[in-house]
């Protein structure tokens, strides 16, 4: 790292500990009012490190923003999910693809944190499979009237702003006929279906969300019409970076209360750092977590020089979830009893780490694709 990415680290684990962590237990337990603390990440300018400031943002780039995600989560990743739901998710594309307009009324207030945005691709019958889309949005005169479901959304049922994929040419494949648009929540026949009570991720809201003849302005279409899927492909890379960024707070975090753990706990009149087979886990989450780091930055870098990335993003991705889940199930062993129990937040990191494996992409996914690129680069 730079001087300059080592100084703003340090600044933003010391925001992240006096801002977030008096919140953490309250965003676990799912009170509302603690999300209220996402408009002082805003003002801080930890929501837009990836837009330039006439958007809200500070335009540090993709380097700066792996460095906050994972203070963040090493804190708390449901926040965190909910922050790059809005932040990334709904943002990045509207920042890529949208007008001066879009982007003033719905980039701008996201990255201050005065609004928050959600993304909907995933459908009941829609998952991996991202060409399958069935919602449909169907002109009107200069409206689209959007039908159809959306489940697995965060932030869906708080979200102001959501990012909606939906079948605009049937008679094409959806890969040619599917278009982006911007939905505003409070218009007439957006609903919460279901909010789904989760593993782990407590905190952020995830719902079912239904679309019943939502009325769509055609100046809110973002990008191209039926050019949907460029806008869906567009960020991924940047996407599945920021996520293993957010594993490798998650796997910090848990590693952190295996050290401190191991270092009081007596057992045989002896610290149990003491023991082989307590210390020698330390070490191999030490070893994971340093190469999940430096395949994360690897891929951060290669998008910010704007090089090839997908298989650098798919590894970092890949690899930094497997280190989150043994990291976390290694530090609950450590912790013995205690790590069971809610006493001590190991079980709420196993609970955290075991997403990232399904979302954003699911681990066969990841792997289709990086054997996909190795084949290519053998000329195969
Ligand atoms: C908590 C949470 C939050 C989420 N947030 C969002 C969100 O904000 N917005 C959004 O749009 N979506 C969101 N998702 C959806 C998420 O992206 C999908 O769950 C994910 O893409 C997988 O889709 P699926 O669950 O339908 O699984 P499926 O695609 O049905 O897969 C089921 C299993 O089959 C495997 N599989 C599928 N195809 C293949 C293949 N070709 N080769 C090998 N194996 C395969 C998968 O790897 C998986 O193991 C979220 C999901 C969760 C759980």
């Amino acid at each position: 790292m730079t001087e300059k990415e080592q100084k703003f680290q340090a600044k933003a684990r010391a925001f992240v500990e006096r801002n977030l962590a008096p919140f953490a237990e309250k965003i676990e337990r799912g009170e509302k009012e603690a999300w209220d603390v996402i408009r002082k990440f805003g003002k801080a300018g930890y929501l837009g490190t990836r837009y330039p400031p006439e958007f809200g943002g500070t335009g540090l780039g993709l380097v700066h923003e792996v460095l906050v995600t994972e203070e963040i989560c090493a804190v708390s990743a449901g926040f965190d999910m909910a922050r790059v739901a809005s932040c990334i998710l709904f943002a990045h594309p509207t920042f890529e693809f949208g007008t001066k307009e879009q982007k003033e009324k719905y980039l701008k207030p996201v990255a201050q944190g005065e609004k928050i945005g959600a993304l909907c691709i995933t459908e009941p019958n829609v998952g991996s499979d991202v060409a399958g889309t069935e919602t449909r949005a169907v002109k009107e005169g200069d409206k689209f009237i959007i039908n159809g479901e959306k489940r697995f959304i965060t932030n869906g049922p708080i979200a102001d702003f959501l990012l909606v994929y939906g079948i605009t040419d049937p008679s094409v494949k959806a890969k040619r006929g599917m278009t982006a648009f911007i939905v505003e929540s409070k218009w007439k026949g957006y609903e919460v279906i279901e909010e789904y009570e989760l593993l782990g991720m407590h905190g952020a809201h995830v719902g079912h969300m239904g679309f019943r003849d939502v009325e769509v302005p055609a100046e809110n279409v973002l990008g191209t019409i039926n050019d949907g899927f460029k806008v869906v492909m567009a960020g991924l890379n940047a996407e599945r970076t920021i996520l293993a960024a957010e594993m490798n707070g998650v796997a910090r975090a848990a590693m952190e209360e295996a050290i401190r753990y191991s270092d009081e706990r007596m057992q045989f009149r002896r610290k149990i750092r003491e023991f082989e087979g307590i210390s020698f886990k330390i070490a191999d989450m030490s070893v994971k977590l340093e190469a999940a780091r430096l395949l994360t930055m690897k891929a951060a870098r290669l998008i910010e020089a704007g090089l090839p990335a997908t298989k650098a993003a798919a590894i970092a991705k890949l690899y930094a979830c497997d280190t989150a889940i043994e990291t976390a199930t290694n530090a609950l062993q450590v912790l013995g009893g205690i790590g069971y129990t809610r006493k001590r937040p190991v079980e709420r990191y196993l609970r955290d780490a075991r997403l990232m494996s399904i979302g954003g992409g699911t681990a066969e996914i990841l792997r289709y694709l990086i054997q996909r690129e190795v084949y290519k680069e053998h000329g195969l």
